[in-house]
């Protein structure tokens, strides 16, 4: 329930992953969200098509422009972009529910959002971006992933230094060389970031009763 093993309350965090396409990052947030227990995924909102295999609702929530600005209008996004000429959106409604209960909250985004994110929540926010080994890795990661869409792919290329050049607002970097490796990588920021005294709401309450203890 608390997040951590022992049980002092605390408040969740919002781990913001990005990446350059085709460096590992939705895989990474996928493995990290399977396999920890206190890890809550943000579904982001989209107008973009739905590629072969994602699915409305657990990928992201497939909209079209119309839905996606009236959801603008109404305020229902923590942020959103425009990428590759479509719209993604963060939606507000789960997020302050999750942290409030000590669930944390995985963002896939890109530099843009990160940056929303940090200008008007910084405290919930860890980040970390996600690099490719080298660009032909990445490259060759891209053209798998679009086979059947080269021209979104080699867009995409040309659209990688540009993400790849807002590392350093980032709060950890991690070169993905093996997913096994940089998973492990990624754990240990999330169990050290669960750690930080200002996150952990119950510590107040322990060490006033600590104090009061005598032997
Ligand atoms: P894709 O279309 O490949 O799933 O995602 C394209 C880019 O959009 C990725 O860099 C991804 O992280 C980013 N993205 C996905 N959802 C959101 C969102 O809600 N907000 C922002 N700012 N970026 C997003």
């Amino acid at each position: 329930m608390h997040g951590s093993s022992d049980n002092i309350k605390r408040r969740g965090l919002m781990l913001v992953i990005s990446a350059p396409s085709g460096a590992g990052k939705t895989t990474l947030s996928k493995l990290l969200i399977e396999n920890d227990q206190h890890l809550r995924a943000s579904i982001s909102v989209t107008t973009r098509k739905k590629r072969p295999g994602e699915v409305d609702g657990k990928d992201y929530h497939f909209v079209d422009t119309a839905k996606f600005k009236q959801m603008v209008k109404d305020n229902a996004f923590m942020e959103y972009a425009e990428i590759f000429g479509n719209f993604y959106g963060t939606p507000k409604d789960a997020v302050e529910k999750f942290l409030e209960v000590g669930e944390d909250v995985v963002f896939d985004i890109d530099w843009q959002g990160h940056r929303r994110l940090v200008a008007t929540t910084r405290e919930d926010v860890t980040s970390v971006f996600i690099l490719p080994p080298s660009k032909q890795e990445l490259y060759k990661r891209l053209k798998l992933r679009h086979h059947d869409e080269e021209g979104v792919a080699a867009f995409r290329q040309e659209r990688a230094n540009d993400e790849i050049s807002h590392w350093h607002e980032y709060d950890y970097v991690i070169i993905n060389k093996g997913l096994n490796e940089s998973f492990n990588k990624l754990l240990s920021i999330l169990r050290a970031e669960r750690l930080k005294k200002n996150r952990r709401t119950g510590l107040p309450a322990f060490i006033r009763d600590l104090l009061k203890q005598e032997v």
